[in-house]
């Protein structure tokens, strides 16, 4: 049974789903957009405390469009018929309030997020889901580090303005530009390293040779990466075999996809096997963390 539903962008629409409008729009720096989204339906968002909280963002098929309607398929609500299913990314949250969700869009050449971020105004929509985080510092954790390309600075600017007191911090962040860089929350304890012009789709990341070359301090450690697929992997297989940490210290997430595209293209041929393997991963008892590792290994091993 499949029953329709109506999205009106200033109403509540079904469990696990927010209509959001915009409510503003500001040019943050040159890759930079931030959106403050409002209405209603945001008062019942259910947010996470993580820095690096992040939603999928529903985008209409053109900025002025609204979403097309929501289906119920056992039980379930979404967008289940793919001939009109709509787009979706995932976004960090900025910074949030009782009524309002803010995020910071990079700006990069292609792609239907950027597109929308670049020419969208207030009175537009989209639908939000699915609030997760990753960052997850152990309590006896005595210094962390935080590296990201443009798509982390969110997260990291909130990691600083949410630290545990006392939390030695060392930050490297990869932007574009020297207007790209950004007031950030720090202290006696934090330290921060910006390396620009590099990385974000412009030229080979910097950050794995940046995280293979941190001096790291005494005590317990914990690394948390955002970045472009492949530059997530080499920083996972030098924290995981080089510094020896356990798969609890460090949370390191591919953000983007450089070619994204031609790699899909690929992947497609592999799915089903490595899903297949990352739920019975799960199944045998796994976190959630190391059956991600055995499902980006299998991908390794074909050349993904
Ligand atoms: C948990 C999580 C949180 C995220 N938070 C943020 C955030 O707060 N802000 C943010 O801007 N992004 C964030 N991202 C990254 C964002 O989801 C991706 O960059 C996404 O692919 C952008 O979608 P798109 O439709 O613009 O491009 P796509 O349609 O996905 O890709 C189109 C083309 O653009 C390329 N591309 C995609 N992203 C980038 C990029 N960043 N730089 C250069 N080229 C790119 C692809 O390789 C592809 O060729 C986050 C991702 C995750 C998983």
């Amino acid at each position: 049974m499949s029953t329709a539903f109506e999205i009106d962008a200033d109403s509540i629409v079904e469990p696990g789903f927010y209509a959001a409008t915009v409510q503003s729009v500001s040019r943050l720096s040159p890759n930079l957009v931030r959106v403050v989204f409002g209405g209603s339906s945001l008062r019942y968002y259910a947010g996470l405390d993580a820095p690096d909280e992040c939603v999928t963002i529903h985008f209409p098929s053109s900025v002025e469009a609204t979403l097309p309607p929501m289906t119920l398929v056992g039980g379930t609500w979404g967008y289940h018929d793919v001939a009109t299913r709509p787009e979706c990314r995932n976004y960090t949250v900025r910074t949030r309030d009782d009524s309002t969700v803010t995020v910071d869009f990079v700006l990069h050449e292609t792609g239907v997020a950027s597109s929308w971020a670049r020419s969208v105004q207030p009175g537009h929509s989209v639908v939000l889901s699915r609030p997760r985080s990753w960052y997850c510092c152990p309590e006896n954790t005595d210094w962390q580090v935080l590296v990201a390309d443009q798509t982390g600075l969110p997260a990291v600017a909130r990691a600083l303005e949410t630290r545990r007191p006392g939390l030695r911090t060392h930050v490297i962040l990869e932007v574009l530009d020297g207007a790209d860089v950004q007031e950030l929350a720090v202290d006696s304890d934090v330290t921060v390293e910006w390396r620009i012009g590099t990385g974000n789709g412009l030229t080979p990341s910097v950050l794995p040779d940046a995280v293979a070359s941190f001096d790291r301090p005494d005590g317990v450690g914990y690394l948390w990466f955002a970045g472009e697929a492949r530059s997530s992997r080499l920083v996972r297989s030098h924290v995981r075999k080089q510094w020896g940490f356990t798969t609890r210290q460090c949370s390191v997430i591919g953000y983007w996809r450089e070619k994204a595209e031609e790699w899909l293209a690929s992947y497609r041929r592999y799915e089903a096997m490595a899903l297949a393997g990352y739920r019975r991963a799960l199944r045998e008892g796994k976190t959630e963390a190391q059956a991600q590792e055995e499902f980006e290994a299998l991908l390794e091993r074909v050349g993904l």
